[in-house]
């Protein structure tokens, strides 16, 4: 097929990961971002979909903000095949030549985005909480490094595409666009394929046990300083009230008070809610990093110098389970009433 694009204006990708697609939207997150980079750039933004039976994903993506999208559609690509998404990526890469690559952080995209980098002999940058464009028109990508005690700003200035990772929430989406129109580009599936190494037999959805952390508007975060796992489990009683979702820090996980799926922090989620209450915890950077977006942070600490009050627009000197507690029944006392 001809490249209709080359020569004529710049692209940004972003990687169509529509799997488990409702609770993930990092692509909807993706395009977004990408369309602000694309206008520092002049470019367009392009999204990358293989599978089977894929229009309506493709609808949704052109409706929240991209303009072309490079579509495979086959058969076997309906069961999830890692070596041939990441042989048909190359190919196409290759072909049009994107500035910048954004692929979502999931546990698909940590699986296929280095595949694809070193196919591609560029460079690839996990986990961005931040991306811009700089005065040389690089993408700047703002990663934590050294164990997550600094934040490096990172450029590919040599290779192309410039490719980064970024994880669910980290990014808003833009609202969806129903009488946005774009391009899709249908690409004929390639025959010289490697042969499967893996045999699909079956798959089964994991139940979901965690409502969306990501999404949620309000989020109440508890710490180390909660003291016990019976002390942490009245957060989620709090929670509910308030209809918000709990994260943690890491060692409440690794204490097993709560489960991985509400870590918060760089090893975790990112969260923005409108409210986010914080009780008992320090406010180490690889936790805070995940809560910046949050629009208004209450935090509870008995040490008035914590990390975390400095960043709260109310600080709150005070036993975390008091606060917790006292909260929960006047919110128990309002509903009655
Ligand atoms: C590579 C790497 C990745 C990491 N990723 C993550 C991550 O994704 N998420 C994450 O959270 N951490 C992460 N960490 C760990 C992070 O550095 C911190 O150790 C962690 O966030 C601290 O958790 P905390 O605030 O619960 O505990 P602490 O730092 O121990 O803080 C407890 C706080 O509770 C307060 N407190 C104690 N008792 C009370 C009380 N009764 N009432 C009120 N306040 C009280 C204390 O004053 C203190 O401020 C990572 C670390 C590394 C090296």
């Amino acid at each position: 097929m001809d490249n209709p694009m080359k020569s004529k204006t710049k692209q940004i990708w972003v990687f169509g990961d529509y799997r488990n697609y409702f609770q993930n939207r990092v692509t909807l997150q993706l395009l977004a971002k990408a369309k602000e980079l694309a206008k520092e750039i002049d470019a367009d933004v392009c999204t990358l979909v293989m599978g089977n039976d894929t229009q309506e994903y493709i609808s949704e993506y052109i409706a929240h903000g991209a303009d072309i999208v490079h579509s495979f559609e086959h058969k076997d690509l309906s069961v999830y095949n890692i070596d041939i998404f990441v042989s048909l990526t190359v190919h196409l890469v290759k072909k049009y030549e994107p500035e910048i690559f954004l692929i979502g952080g999931t546990s698909f995209g940590h699986e296929y985005a280095p595949r694809v980098a070193k196919r591609l002999r560029t460079g690839l940058t996990a986990d961005c909480v931040a991306l811009s464009i700089n005065e040389k028109k690089c993408l700047v990508q703002t990663a934590p490094a050294f164990g997550g005690n600094v934040l490096a700003e990172i450029i590919t200035p040599n290779h192309r595409p410039q490719m980064t990772t970024v994880r669910p929430g980290t990014f808003q989406e833009r609202p969806h666009d129903y009488v946005r129109k774009g391009k899709i580009i249908h690409h004929d599936y390639l025959t010289d394929l490697p042969k499967d190494r893996i045999r699909w037999i079956r798959s089964e959805r994991e139940p979901q046990t965690e409502q969306n952390l990501e999404k949620a508007s309000v989020v109440v975060c508890g710490g180390r300083g909660m003291q016990s796992k019976k002390k942490f489990k009245k957060l989620f009683e709090l929670a509910r009230l308030i209809r918000g979702e709990v994260g943690a820090t890491r060692p409440v996980v690794y204490s097993r008070w709560s489960s991985p799926e509400t870590l918060v922090g760089q090893a975790g989620k990112q969260v923005s809610p409108q409210l986010l209450f914080s009780f008992g915890i320090s406010g180490a950077i690889q936790h805070t990093a995940s809560i910046t977006d949050a629009r208004f942070i209450v935090a509870i600490n008995k040490n008035p110098h914590a990390t975390i009050m400095k960043m709260a627009d109310v600080a709150i000197v005070s036993d975390a389970n008091q606060v917790c507690n006292a909260l929960i029944k006047a919110f128990k006392n309002r509903i009655r009433s």
